[in-house]
């Protein structure tokens, strides 16, 4: 059941270690099949390294688990809430990459440093601070991520959300990218920040950017 979307999940968890997004199992990583209703999500707390399609959990946005032995990801309620109440997003990778994490733990927001923000938006805000695993967290990463696809999450990571899994993935990579940036930046001066209309021209270029 889901094998094609199981694999990716197993791809992308890989590749969350191996592009420097996460340290040991910190991370999760989702696909919603929205004929269905079935999200296909990473296992809780299993090793990069050793996951296997067969790990990864299938279930409903109620957290029933229709396919797999495992426990699904203990931020399953932070992925549901985005299928149940935005239907631009199908995929969901949520990272603690360092500079992401650093800024979240100043609880500031990603201003428009580089172009690049704008494949998130004109700028990420930094969501209200709640424990890892409870629906308030959901609902406080939900509020922050209006109007985005990714938002920081206070004292603990990042979360960006797409209509696709490597959507997701290359905005998560993009942000933490950018957070760097904007981290040294500030370590020896104040970075000029790009205006909104700037960072709307930028998210209209981004459309047609790329191979067709
Ligand atoms: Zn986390």
């Amino acid at each position: 059941m889901f094998m094609k979307e199981r694999n990716e999940i197993v791809d992308y968890c890989k590749l969350l270690r191996t592009r420097g997004l996460t340290k040991g199992t910190g991370g999760n990583i989702s696909i919603f099949d929205r004929e269905s209703g079935h999200m296909i999500i990473s296992p809780s707390g299993i090793d990069y390294d050793i996951m296997t399609a067969e790990d990864v959990v299938v279930c409903n946005l109620q957290g029933e688990v229709i396919a797999g032995d495992k426990k699904p990801s203990s931020e399953f309620p932070m992925h549901a809430i985005f299928y149940q109440q935005r239907t631009d997003i199908d995929a969901i990778v949520h990272t603690h990459s360092m500079h992401a994490t650093v800024l979240a733990s100043l609880r500031w927001n990603l201003p428009a440093v580089s172009y690049l923000v704008a494949y998130a938006g004109k700028d990420v805000r930094c969501a209200e601070y709640a424990s890892f695993g409870t629906s308030e967290l959901a609902t406080n990463a939900f509020e922050g991520m209006k109007g985005r696809q990714a938002v920081l999450l206070a004292n603990h990571g990042l979360l960006a959300g797409a209509n696709n899994i490597a959507t997701a993935f290359a905005i998560a990579e993009e942000i933490e990218f950018c957070c760097e940036v904007y981290l040294k930046a500030k370590a020896v001066g104040e970075p000029v920040i790009l205006d909104d209309n700037e960072m709307a021209h930028m998210a209209e270029k981004f459309k047609s950017y790329g191979q067709k």
